[in-house]
């Protein structure tokens, strides 16, 4: 009927006007967030399927942003890196990952830990600029006198479904200059696969849900297969993201996957914590 009508559409109207209520917030406590340092990196190693980093030390690792919210504790991106892209503050946020990362690898670097390389997460909308987000880089790394091949710029597959040339051209500026780009989740985006083939990229990342699924089955055993092999082709490397269990692991070693990231391993911890752990053995 129209009153029932009615009601629902108010209902639904108080509803949309709570969330944005919501989001607004967020986004003021977000912005008071960059102001106050209340931001932190945490890193998850990633070590080849055998764990033999873990008495080399780790080499590599993932950097993953933590929000310390003075109320709520640690929260986790998902929570409000989304809310950063559609506000415009991604650009802001990008940056001071990017100053921290550089900061804190360069302080590695000359610990004589010369051999790591850390990922760092792109959002899409960082593409939008034209490619100043990488003269940022450029410029970071060399105040810190840092090599380029030290940092791993992770971008997910559906930045190179837009078709913007200019993705092109980025990417192969940061192949250029030396630093290494991975596809994130990859397998879960919308992508074709040719663009493996045009496009210059050192690494893949098979997502999560696929590693989930290969134990239980055997279509994903096919497919990760198949894309392992596909990328061994081109010349690419393979990470097996959250693999959890010892099944998950044998599975991904079966199929020859070279690297794997997950709980199974390590958790992502604050930088001091993984030094201490991962990295310490290996320093000079
Ligand atoms: P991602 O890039 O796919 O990062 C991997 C996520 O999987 C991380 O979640 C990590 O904690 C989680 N993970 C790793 N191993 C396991 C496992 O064995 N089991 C399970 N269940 N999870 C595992 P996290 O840290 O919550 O990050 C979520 C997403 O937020 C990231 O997904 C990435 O897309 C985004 N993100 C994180 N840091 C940044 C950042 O600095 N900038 C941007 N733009 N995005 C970021
Ligand atoms: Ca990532
Ligand atoms: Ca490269
Ligand atoms: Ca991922």
């Amino acid at each position: 009927s129209k009153s029932r009508g009615r009601n629902c559409y108010q209902f639904f109207s108080s509803d949309m006007q709570v969330e944005a209520q919501q989001k607004r917030r967020l986004l003021e406590e977000l912005r008071t967030a960059l102001e106050e340092e209340q931001f932190e990196l945490y890193y998850q190693p990633i070590t080849s399927l055998k764990f033999e980093t873990e008495e080399g030390g780790v080499k590599k690792a993932e950097a993953l942003l933590r929000w310390n919210h003075p109320q709520r504790g640690v929260v986790g991106p998902e929570e409000f890196i989304h809310v950063a892209e559609e506000a415009g503050l991604i650009r802001e946020l990008s940056q001071w990952v990017m100053q921290q990362t550089v900061a804190t690898v360069s302080q590695w670097y000359k610990q004589g830990l010369d051999d790591i390389q850390i990922s760092v997460n792109t959002s899409p909308s960082q593409f939008n600029d034209g490619g100043k987000w990488i003269d940022d880089w450029i410029h970071a790394i060399a105040l810190h006198e840092l090599p380029a091949h030290s940092i791993m710029i992770e971008i997910t597959e559906n930045v190179l479904m837009t078709t913007d040339d200019s993705i092109k051209d980025q990417l192969s500026r940061l192949q250029q200059r030396g630093f290494d780009v991975a596809i994130d989740d990859f397998g879960v985006g919308y992508s074709s696969l040719s663009y493996l083939q045009q496009l210059d990229i050192d690494l893949l990342k098979i997502d999560r849900s696929f590693i989930q699924h290969l134990t239980t089955d055997n279509d994903s055993v096919a497919l990760v297969k198949a894309i392992v092999t596909m990328a061994h082709h081109l010349g690419l490397k393979v990470v097996a993201e959250g693999v959890e269990t010892e099944q998950q692991r044998q599975h991904v070693l079966n199929v020859a996957c070279d690297y794997l990231q997950g709980y199974i391993f390590a958790k992502p911890v604050p930088k001091d914590e993984f030094y201490h752990r991962y990295l310490l053995g290996n320093a000079e």
